[in-house]
């Protein structure tokens, strides 16, 4: 039984071990760049983050999110961590559940799976492009830069359009719509947003804890805790990816709401500003020791304050609007940045026409789809490829298995 896999990332790689237990099946991987595993080996910042101990049910999204149980209960965090130590890969966990590479380089995660699909009974096809696949009788016609294949069953795993310089791409929707699939729209999700305030161009590059609340019209719609970058256009890091899905779609006034001394009170804080106030230093040092030093002068120039000013001669409103530009800093934002600078496809290929059990299609027997083609996105922190590992062992087991 031949079982044809297209994508040769994460779930295709993982799909293609699966699969290939089978000891009657041939698995074809068609690749349509150079090597597998290529947005892969830029993950996590290049360390990957392969996978995160807390990873369930709640930490995904799409049409249904309940579609992801059956995988991640299948083939859960610990049974994927069992996996990787076979396929010879030493992990550590972070306290907050992340899980990398013992070695910190995504490229060894790729190194693992490429060594494991070295075998008789996978054969891998790099610069295949799929262009076009025919169901007929006989089972699946794959056309494409390489030539064709005939395969008995057919696994999609070409990823989302996310990280479009690392391989995002729209062939996974088109190839599965072609084949009688609907595909909801597309967003940017785990991405950078662009905001309208000033102050960020001088703070490029500064890091900082902080709680971001995303506000539409002035109501709570997510928020979250932990680092924020600043770029030159707006806000990155963890905890903007974490808030980033949805926002800025759909009418409304959208704010994010910056509290950069979430473990501290605003009395805290303002008690701490009296004290200071008695020291001999300038406005543009108040903050020093507390915040990043620029973050510190751009915030004081925030509360309307002249730098050059003594601290002493600082009246008890103007402490209160440092307070509030620390703990209560609204800025305004405009757009999520592109699908190229997004780390995952918020929608995608509906599940309502794959049985969430063995990710086969409910409209073309012998297909299958895995990973970002589909309408699920994952949290931050390494939901998405467990996702990945998930759903395209369940979807290589099923295909290896056949039709029952
Ligand atoms: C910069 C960045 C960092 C990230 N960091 C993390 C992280 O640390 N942790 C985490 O959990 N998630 C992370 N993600 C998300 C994660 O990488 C993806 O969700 C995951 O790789 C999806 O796996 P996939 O197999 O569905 O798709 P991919 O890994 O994208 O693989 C799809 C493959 O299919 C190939 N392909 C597409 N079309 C065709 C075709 N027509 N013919 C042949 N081949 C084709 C592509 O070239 C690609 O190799 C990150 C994403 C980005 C962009």
């Amino acid at each position: 039984m031949v079982i044809g896999i297209i994508g040769g990332g994460a779930s295709g790689m993982a799909a293609a071990l699966a699969a290939a237990e089978h000891p009657m099946a041939q698995v074809v991987l068609l690749e349509r760049q150079a090597r597998v595993g290529r947005k892969l080996s830029a993950t996590g910042n290049g360390r990957c983050n392969l996978t995160n101990l807390h990873a369930m049910e709640g930490g995904y999204h799409g049409g249904d999110p309940s579609f992801v149980a059956y995988a991640l209960k299948k083939f859960d965090v610990e049974e994927t961590l069992r996996w990787f130590a076979r396929l010879g890969l030493v992990t550590t966990a972070e306290p907050s559940g992340r899980v990398y590479p013992y070695s910190d380089q995504a490229n060894s995660v790729v190194d693992v799976l490429r060594f494991a699909l070295d075998r008789e009974s996978i054969r891998s096809e790099l610069g295949f492009e799929v262009q076009k696949v025919r169901k007929d009788l006989q089972g699946f016609l794959v056309e494409g830069t390489g030539g064709q294949l005939r395969c008995d069953a057919l696994i999609v795993a070409c990823g989302g359009l996310a990280g479009t310089k690392l391989g995002g791409t729209m062939s996974g929707y088109q190839i599965l719509r072609a084949l009688g699939h609907r595909v909801t729209r597309l967003r940017p999700a785990l991405v950078q947003l662009k905001c309208g305030w000033s102050g960020v161009s001088a703070l490029k590059g500064v890091r900082c804890n902080c709680h971001a609340a995303v506000l539409r019209d002035g109501a709570l719609f997510r928020q979250s805790q932990g680092e924020l970058q600043f770029t030159q256009y707006g806000l990155s890091g963890p905890v903007i990816f974490e808030v980033s899905r949805d926002v800025c779609f759909g009418k409304g006034d959208w704010k994010c709401r910056l509290d950069f001394l979430p473990q501290m009170s605003r009395e805290e804080l303002y008690a701490e500003l009296v004290r200071r106030r008695s020291g001999g230093r300038g406005v543009e040092d108040l903050l020093v020791g507390i915040l990043h030093n620029r973050l510190g002068r751009v915030l004081t120039k925030e509360a309307g304050l002249g730098q050059d000013l003594p601290v002493s001669a600082l009246s008890d409103r103007q402490l209160h609007s440092i307070v509030q530009a620390v703990k209560g800093l609204d800025v305004a934002l405009t757009e999520p940045m592109g699908m190229d600078c997004a780390q995952v496809t918020a929608g995608g290929v509906l599940t309502d026409d794959f049985d969430p059990r063995t990710m086969e299609s409910r409209l073309v027997p012998g297909l299958y789809a895995c990973g970002e083609v589909l309408d699920i996105d994952g949290d931050c922190g390494g939901y998405n490829l467990q996702w990945a590992w998930s759903s395209g062992r369940l979807a290589g087991s099923s295909a290896g298995k056949g039709r029952t």
